[in-house]
């Protein structure tokens, strides 16, 4: 069971996120739960401020320290907090492999920030991970958070019934997923590859097993140096030999 807290200065944000979500499935199943707290609660003013203006200047707030250090100080009393992570465009980017490390984990800490971010004390003595969802900036860390968690929820152990639907999937293994149809068979005048609707079993493993290598090889070439991974180069060995064929 993987508990997420959440620091937010917008929890409404997460409404309908948490209610129909991947993220709601696993709350259901008990795999994993997601707790917001709202850093307006941890001030101390009659206006209940969070931010300031940046020393030496500048445009903009910064997220002030004390309101974020109370939040989760409030929260790590309950022991086990495995990672403080801090949603921002500066941290590392967030691919599978990060999200299925953090599937593991039993209780986190997530910082959305806002505005022109935290004041730098959180990062350095706060945070243990920092993760950015891609190379553009955002308003603030509730998008962001959003994505990093139904990333995660999907890999929490117990949540996708059969384990393989993840496995197989894009950016899990070294490869891209090969291309999906359902029914109708014909439509319009577009029909699906024949191999599909042949009943071949063998056949359409291999036709997936082809297009996936293709698919790899002309978008994403780049992914197939992941095969150097532990654990990868049985896999591709029996992929590449099931695509292309033993002689
Ligand atoms: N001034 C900051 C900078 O240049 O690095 C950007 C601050 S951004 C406007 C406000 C907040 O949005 C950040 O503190 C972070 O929490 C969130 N954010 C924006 N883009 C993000 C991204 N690509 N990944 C993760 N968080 C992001």
């Amino acid at each position: 069971m993987l508990e997420a807290h959440v620091i937010t200065l917008f929890p409404d944000m997460f409404e309908s996120f948490l209610s129909c979500s991947f993220v709601e499935r696993a709350q259901k199943k008990q795999a994993m739960s997601v707790i917001l707290h709202n850093l307006r609660d941890f001030t101390h003013d009659k206006h209940n401020s969070v931010d300031d203006e940046p020393f030496g200047g500048g445009p903009g707030m910064v997220l002030m320290p004390g309101p974020i250090f109370e939040a989760a100080e409030s929260i790590s009393e309950s022991p086990d907090v495995e990672s403080v992570v801090l949603m921002t465009p500066q941290g590392a980017l967030l691919t599978q492999d990060r999200a299925a490390e953090f599937a593991q984990k039993k209780r986190i800490i997530v910082i959305c920030g806002r505005y022109e971010g935290v004041d730098e004390r959180v990062r350095e003595y706060l945070v243990t991970d920092e993760v950015s969802i891609g190379d553009y900036v955002l308003a603030g860390g509730e998008l962001p958070a959003m994505v990093f968690l139904e990333a995660i929820s999907r890999l929490v152990p117990g949540v996708v019934g059969c384990e393989e639907s993840t496995f197989d999937e894009s950016h899990s293994f070294a490869m891209l997923e090969y291309p999906q149809y359902t029914r109708p068979a014909k439509f319009r005048s577009w029909k699906v590859p024949k191999v599909l609707v042949s009943g071949d079993h063998e056949g359409v493993r291999r036709w997936r097993a082809r297009q996936s290598l293709l698919r790899t090889f002309l978008r994403r070439p780049d992914l197939l140096c992941g095969v150097q991974k532990d654990g990868f180069r049985e896999e591709m060995r029996i992929r590449l030999t099931l695509a292309l064929g033993d002689n």
